[in-house]
């Protein structure tokens, strides 16, 4: 691990943008979420993580400053549910969009201002433009920073680990859209929301979109061999190079790409069991 990849310690990325990094290391989170600090005279936090105390409060002591906006990509739990407590701490607005209704949400979250698709929070200092991504979360926004051309990508990309699409929530069909809306944007770097910046945003974009259709055409190949397949067989199949102790948490990406097969009409179910058409 880098040093700069140690929770707790803030680092500067570019002019007036730092990184601090949750203490929540894990599987699904690598070195633990990203919180970036936006603003030098007043601070906009994106992604203060986890509900933890120690992080708040590092949060507050990295700023150095005012405090003023808390931005969130979206709702999963290792992302906005701090974002109550910096607010009560401190006074910021909360920006974002709602939670929907599912496991795996922080129904905590209440933004003072919802974000759509183009709305800009605009300071000062900078202004940070939200892009609706839905794909790994329905109600995901990037941020892009104006000028430097940065955008934080919270889960939409990550570095270090695959994105997890997990139905009915997430849609592999809107992942790939989302993706390709991104890369029509000048974009200099990716700020993730897990692992570190990402400095080819065209190439990076290029490459998940293809191991996605590569995936794909995995799973129409094998769809084509073993038709009337329920998941957890057809599962073995398409990631028979990937450990079957991660089979079940595949089950979810696959069942993913079915269904966008599914809305493209070019797989139909019949139960559990799947087929081409
Ligand atoms: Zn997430």
């Amino acid at each position: 691990m880098s040093e700069s990849l140690v929770p707790g310690v803030a680092v500067e990325l570019a002019p007036g943008v730092r990184r601090l990094i949750a203490p929540n290391p894990g599987m699904m989170t690598g070195p633990g979420t990203n919180t970036y600090l936006v603003g030098q005279g007043e601070v906009a936090v994106i992604d203060p993580g986890p509900a933890l105390e120690s992080h708040v409060e590092a949060i507050v002591a990295a700023a150095g400053a005012p405090i003023r906006w808390i931005l969130v990509t979206h709702t999963h739990r290792d992302h906005s549910p701090a974002a109550r407590m910096l607010a009560a701490e401190t006074g910021a607005e909360m920006l974002g969009q709602v939670a929907p209704a599912g496991p795996h949400q922080d129904d905590t979250f209440s933004p003072d201002r919802a974000l759509g698709d183009g709305d800009a929070l605009a300071t000062k200092e900078f202004v940070l433009r939200a892009l609706h991504t839905p794909g790994h979360a329905s109600n995901h926004l990037c941020y892009l920073l104006a000028g430097q051309e940065l955008l934080f990508t919270g889960d939409h990309i990550m570095n270090g680990s695959t994105v997890v699409i997990d139905p009915p929530d997430g849609s592999m069909r809107q992942y790939l859209d989302s993706l390709r809306r991104l890369r029509r944007e000048s974009v200099a770097a990716i700020l993730p929301g897990h692992g570190d910046v990402l400095r080819e945003p065209k190439a990076v974009i290029d490459w998940i979109v293809d191991h996605r259709l590569q995936r794909e055409a995995k799973v129409v190949e094998k769809l084509a061999r073993h038709a009337d397949s329920p998941l957890r067989e057809l599962v073995a199949q398409v990631y028979d190079e990937v450990d079957s102790r991660l089979h079940q948490l595949a089950q979810r990406s696959l069942l993913a790409h079915l269904l966008k097969l599914e809305e493209e009409g070019r797989a139909m179910r019949d139960g559990e069991r799947w087929r081409l058409i």
